[in-house]
């Protein structure tokens, strides 16, 4: 958004609370939709997802791998699904091919050998966090300004108008006040709070809990979803060095408190082995949740359980008609893969109030600033790592981060957490979670970044709590081993629990 409004001339600003893909984005599926999963229970979204596909290819593919889709028909589907499922693709323009069984099979040799039916779709795995950083980056060489640990706290009102917001800014505790012309809530499951404190009704975003697992191997090469109705745990994704088999889709009373049942975490191993035989043999490395933004103007949000069947679309709301609150509009809804159309659907909803006209050209300017080609396989990045690893070794082994990434980002920005790290980095993500990382992380915040024994400390019993919480849900096996080795390290040697700073620490907050 912030960049479809700064390529439009606007001086826009963003203000996120926490940082940037610290919401649903940054805790989603990984899927680049092709629209094949919607085309049945929901065809508005089938259809947006596969005209988004095909423009962000163009404009954002360095954040995305085309790993390509299959559909598959298991012995745990309803076989007639299939037939439904590719007319509905022709009716709404998804690309949908029939394939071998067999040559399924041998694209995928891990898929379960008894699927009957497999569709190829142009499904993808895209990386949020370089999406994201790409946006802020461009939006920023545009004259943007990213606003990030302010939390809005008031919303401005000039008579029956928006005027701005109040924030707070939590790294020092100041009031920041931010006077604009115009307002837009892009505040996903969080859109009734704000939308309330403009002095507005409730839109009746209902948060729909969604679990993945990442497994510590690309236990397949391409996007795999089940040929039936939507339902859980029905797709693995690959993605950079892990597959994620996601997702369930349940109520959540609170956003901001969102569980993870233990009777989950074993229907998604059991949907993973249902798909690839062997699957609970792999090792589980990291589990989170997320909550998505729906809305259904129809459903009355108290009666609602499970949310699979609420649509995908997304909700672009003009206050001024609904409740009279001018110069403000509320955007939600949607999907990750939708993101840009969302930003242009409500710029020109901007414009149009505005009375001005600014056309949006984010369908046709891609992205720059992405890493080099390749930068999403291991290999590709172990084999550059290699020719400096004399001169720059090397924090983080499962990632390949390099020090000077980390001082670099330090240098530019020495307030950042081991959390903004490990989103900006990937520092700790992976089969070590952070074990040895974040020690070697935390040396370089104390030492360059200034952090003093205690602001150091703190930061790294925060970091290995919240890493933790994704990784104690699914203790086994191999994970169960680093798990301790882990802790031996934190506990053992560094007393973690009792370093000056992290006895008072507050946890509840990344
Ligand atoms: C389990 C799950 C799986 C999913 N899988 C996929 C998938 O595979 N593919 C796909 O395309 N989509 C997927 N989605 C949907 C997708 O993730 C969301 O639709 C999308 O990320 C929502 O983006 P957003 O920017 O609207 O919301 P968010 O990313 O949540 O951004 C809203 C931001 O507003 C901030 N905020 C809230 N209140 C305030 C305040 N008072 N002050 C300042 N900032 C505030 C929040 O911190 C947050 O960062 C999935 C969602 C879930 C939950």
């Amino acid at each position: 958004m912030v960049r479809d409004a700064a390529m439009r001339g606007f001086r826009a600003v963003l203000v996120e609370r926490v940082d940037l893909g610290q919401g649903t984005s940054g805790r989603y599926h990984g899927l680049l939709h092709s629209g094949a999963r919607y085309v049945v229970t929901d065809p508005v979204s089938a259809r947006e997802c596969a005209d988004e596909n095909a423009v962000l290819r163009r404009v954002a593919a360095g954040a995305i791998e085309a790993t390509g889709g299959l559909f598959v028909t298991t012995p745990f589907d309803d076989p007639a699904y299939a037939d439904g499922f590719l007319a509905a693709c022709a009716a709404s323009g998804v690309r949908a091919e029939e394939v071998d069984a067999a040559e399924a099979l041998r694209r995928e040799p891990r898929l379960h050998p008894g699927i009957t039916r497999a569709f190829a779709v142009d499904d993808a795995s895209l990386d949020i966090w370089l999406l994201l950083w790409a946006n802020a980056r461009s939006a920023e060489r545009l004259g943007a300004r990213i606003l990030t640990y302010h939390w809005v706290t008031e919303v401005l009102r000039d008579g029956d108008a928006v005027a701005g917001v109040v924030c707070r800014d939590d790294r020092t505790g100041e009031q920041v006040r931010i006077e604009a012309g115009f307002t837009v809530n892009a505040t996903g499951v969080w859109a009734d709070e704000l939308a309330t404190m403009a002095g507005c009704r409730g839109i009746g975003v209902v948060p729909g809990r969604g679990i993945m697992i990442a497994m510590a191997h690309r236990l397949v090469n391409t996007v795999v979803n089940r040929c039936d109705l939507p339902g859980d745990g029905d797709i693995l994704v690959p993605i950079r060095t892990v597959s994620v088999i996601g997702t369930t889709d349940t109520r959540a009373e609170d956003p901001d408190d969102l569980s993870i049942p233990a009777g989950e975490v074993q229907a998604m191993l059991d949907a993973g082995e249902q798909l690839v035989p062997g699957f609970r043999g792999a090792r589980a490395l990291h589990v989170w949740v997320g909550a998505r933004p729906l809305v259904d103007p129809e459903t009355d949000e108290d009666e609602v359980e499970d949310t699979h069947h609420l649509s995908r679309d997304l909700a672009l709301i003009d206050h001024a008609r609904r409740d009279g609150v001018r110069r403000f509009l509320t955007i939600t809804g949607g999907k990750a893969t939708t993101y840009r159309l969302m930003a242009e659907l409500t710029m020109d909803a901007v414009c149009r109030q505005l009375g001005e006209a600014r056309p949006c050209r984010t369908a046709e300017v891609p992205l720059d600033g992405f890493e080099e080609e390749g930068f999403l396989r291991l290999g590709d990045r172990l084999a550059r790592q290699e020719d400096r690893l004399l001169d720059d070794q090397l924090v983080c082994e499962c990632e390949l981060v390099p020090r000077r990434a980390v001082r670099e980002l330090v240098a530019r920005e020495p307030r950042a957490t081991l959390d903004d790290l490990r989103r900006a980095l990937r520092v700790g993500m992976g089969p070590c979670q952070g074990g040895f990382c974040g020690l070697r992380a935390t040396g370089i915040l104390h030492e360059e970044g200034g952090a003093g024994a205690a602001r150091a400390s703190e930061l790294l019993a925060r970091f290995l709590a919240h890493r933790w919480s994704g990784i104690q849900p699914i203790l086994s096996g191999d994970q169960m081993r680093q798990a301790v080795l882990d802790e031996w390290i934190a506990q053992g040697l560094l007393d973690v629990g009792h370093l000056p700073g992290a006895a008072e620490m507050d946890l509840d907050r990344a």
